[in-house]
């Protein structure tokens, strides 16, 4: 086995494998660039190098330096992870080439899946499913619309080189498909700078259903079933669960000899994911193969028992595969849902903040949260956003389903947006707990799942006010006396022969609420009336550093309040909840956030430039796509008025934080 371990990657997935090598005994090193300088996988890790600047670029994805780290520092084998350098084969060659073993499949095999067209060719010599379609070399458009008429519409064509979703559209009638096929070859040629397309049978209602392959270096191959992962949000996985409900026992059994057949026509070595489309006839297809360990393993993990990275680690040292498919067993069910800082009501973009609170749920058997961040982590523009993959386990759906809604309440992030409620909604819907699964899924039941929850209102007013009364009350008074009796060691309303009464004004989802509370007695400060309209509501409670205990109206509940200025969040036993309190306007004014430059939200590539300098615009009118994160954000102009200059072209890369260009605003 091993000795020393070199990961290179970083976050969750680098501490991840550090766990399971200290599990075997084998030392580790991290590498991490400047922005990561004190991440959680740096202090896990024995030792750790730094390697440079905090863009991906300049750091995760040198694969040069990183083999002189490993050199340096002794290590035998580097574990890759996911991304940055995990299909890149020209690495995994370079470490061959220094005598160090890359956890992970062999060159070929990487570089026989880098194709769409290339990979469908040698599955189809092998036997293995594919979605009926044209994948040939002859690119003449007659050919390729001949093929698309054949099996008839809607079809999909797909980017050769693609990937992320790009260079990628479905066709729905012969009329479309000249414009269509145009439109794709343009996007693949700015994406891949490679136009070969490959059009196959559009599935309308598939499910996306992966088979975990393992293969060891002696012949020996087996599956680990299979993860659905139909719940996607443009082509991202959002929540994954193994295994894949109601699909029944023969096709399992099906899919899992086909993905090892594509396995074996590739030589392939260590982890292994064969993607398929699962249609609703109880056909599948082979989409593609990763040749990684996947972000979603560990709902295989904990359906079978296993731990994956120990198996990879294991194969990579030339051991056979530690179990014979007949030993391999389905227990239980298990979900994954990845949280991340990004905002679903604002097409998914990524948020970036510091995770000034960070409460995740208490691990146990039936809840794992795999992350790389601690409270007070920024998480930057400069890797992907996900905070944690939170993953449950349970002995069947429905139970496992609740403890991942239950999990879902516990978990509290606070400092950025996060797409837990989103996450909660998708949990707790009645679609997702009766299998209605497909791709399709979010967007089919989108006006569920964006739902803003007004009647949260008459719910958690009281709880918000009580929040704001006993805060104020752990601020210090502005006179003190040395007898404790003294009114004058109160921070309330309290007022000399009269009950007191005071208005608490908040902030809650863009409404502002004006509510009178009473206090009648000054020998229970955490006492007060709250004055809603025609009824009177008692409540009383107590804050002891965040932990809320609340009395309303007799029922008695916890609650944790985070406090950040004016911001309140409160955790209770149901949701997360939002507010401001409105404090009196003391006639300070604000920085002017005045109209000038607008600026990249993060690290990117200018896709698009949308208006005409020096012509007028009115508000809100886009100006300018930019893409990062896999995702497209327009910025739109603020006010009416002019560009007055582009400071990049379509294709420049920009960097978050950039003046992207000046806008004037006309003046009224
Ligand atoms: P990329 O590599 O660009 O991510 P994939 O080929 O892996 O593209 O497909 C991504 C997603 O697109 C799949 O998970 C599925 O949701 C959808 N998809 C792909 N091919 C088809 C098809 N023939 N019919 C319907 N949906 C498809």
């Amino acid at each position: 086995m091993f000795k020393k371990l070199l990961i290179a990657n970083r976050g969750e997935i680098c501490c991840r494998v550090i766990k399971t090598a200290k599990k075997m005994g084998i030392a580790t090193v991290a590498v991490y660039s400047d922005a990561d300088a004190s991440a959680l996988h740096v202090q896990m890790a024995d030792e750790a190098v730094n390697i440079g600047a905090a863009p991906a670029k300049e750091s995760y994805l040198k694969g040069e330096t990183i083999i002189e780290v490993a050199k340096a520092t002794g290590a035998d084998a580097i574990h890759p992870g996911y991304g940055f350098l995990s299909e890149n084969a020209h690495f995994a060659k370079l470490c061959a080439d220094n005598n160090i073993a890359f956890v992970g499949p062999p060159v070929g095999a990487i570089e026989a899946m880098g194709s769409k067209s290339a990979a469908k060719n040698i599955m189809e010599k092998a036997g293995v499913p594919l979605v009926p379609g044209y994948h040939g070399e002859d690119q003449a458009e007659a050919l390729i619309k001949q093929a698309a008429d054949d099996m008839g519409y809607p079809v999909l064509l797909k980017a050769a080189a693609g990937g992320g979703g790009k260079g990628m559209r479905q066709v729905w009638s012969e009329a479309e498909f000249s414009d269509a096929l145009a439109a794709a070859k343009r996007e693949a040629v700015s994406s891949f700078g490679d136009d070969t397309m490959l059009v196959e049978k559009y599935l309308t209602q598939p499910r996306h259903v992966e088979i975990q392959v393992f293969c060891d270096s002696h012949g020996n191959g087996v599956y680990l079933f299979e993860r659905d992962c139909s719940v996607q949000r443009r082509h991202q996985k959002v929540i994954e669960e193994a295994p894949a409900p109601n699909m029944p026992l023969h096709v399992r059994e099906a899919m899992g000899e086909a993905a090892l057949k594509a396995a074996k026509a590739i030589d392939y070595v260590g982890a292994g994911t064969v993607e398929f489309l699962y249609d609703v006839d109880g056909s599948f297809y082979f989409m593609e193969m990763n040749t990684r360990l996947q972000v979603e393993h560990p709902v295989t993990e904990m359906i079978t028992g296993q731990d994956l990275v120990s198996w990879q680690l294991k194969v990579a040292a030339g051991d056979s595969l530690p179990l014979r498919q007949d030993e391999l067993k389905v227990n239980g069910h298990s979900f994954e849902a990845r949280v991340y800082a990004e905002d679903p009501d604002n097409d998914f973009l990524p948020a970036t903040g510091t995770l000034r609170f960070l409460q995740p749920p208490i691990e146990n058997e039936h809840v794992r949260v795999d992350t790389g961040v601690l409270q007070g982590d920024d998480v930057s523009v400069y890797y992907d956003p996900m905070i944690a993959k939170l993953i449950v386990w349970d002995e069947d759906r429905d139970k496992a389903l609740q403890r991942l809604a239950n999990a879902l309440k516990e978990y509290r992030v606070n400092g950025l947006t996060t797409n837990l409620p989103f996450l909660y909604n998708l949990a707790t819907s009645e679609q997702f707990k009766k299998v209605e699964l497909d791709t399709g899924f979010i967007e089919k039941n989108s006006d569920q799942l964006f739902s803003k929850t007004e009647q949260d209102v008459a719910d958690y007013l009281p709880l918000m006010v009580l929040s704001v009364l006993l805060k104020k009350q752990t601020l210090k008074p502005h006179a003190t006396s040395a007898d404790s009796n003294s009114p004058w060691n109160q921070v309330n309303a309290w007022r000399a022969n009269e009950s007191h009464q005071q208005v608490v004004s908040l902030e809650f989802n863009g409404t502002q609420y004006d509510v009178t509370v009473k206090q009648e007695d000054s020998a229970h400060p955490n006492y007060f009336q709250l004055l809603l309209g025609d009824t009177t509501i008692q409540i009383e409670g107590a804050l002891e550093q965040e932990n809320l205990i609340a009395n309303i109206d007799g029922h008695r509940q916890r609650a944790v309040l985070v406090t950040d200025g004016n911001e309140m969040s409160l955790y209770t036993l149901n949701r997360a909840i939002h507010f401001q309190e409105n404090t009196p306007d003391l006639g300070i004014e604000e920085a002017d956030d005045a109209v000038g430059g607008l600026t990249a939200p993060m690290n990117g590539t200018v896709v698009k430039l949308l208006a005409e300098p020096g012509v007028n615009v009115a508000k809100d009118t886009p100006l300018l796509v930019m893409e990062a994160m896999k995702m497209e954000h327009t910025i739109k102009a603020p006010a009416a008025g002019t560009v007055t200059e582009f400071y990049f072209q379509a294709g420049e890369l920009v960097d978050g934080g950039a003046e992207l260009l000046n806008f004037e605003e006309a003046q009224s």
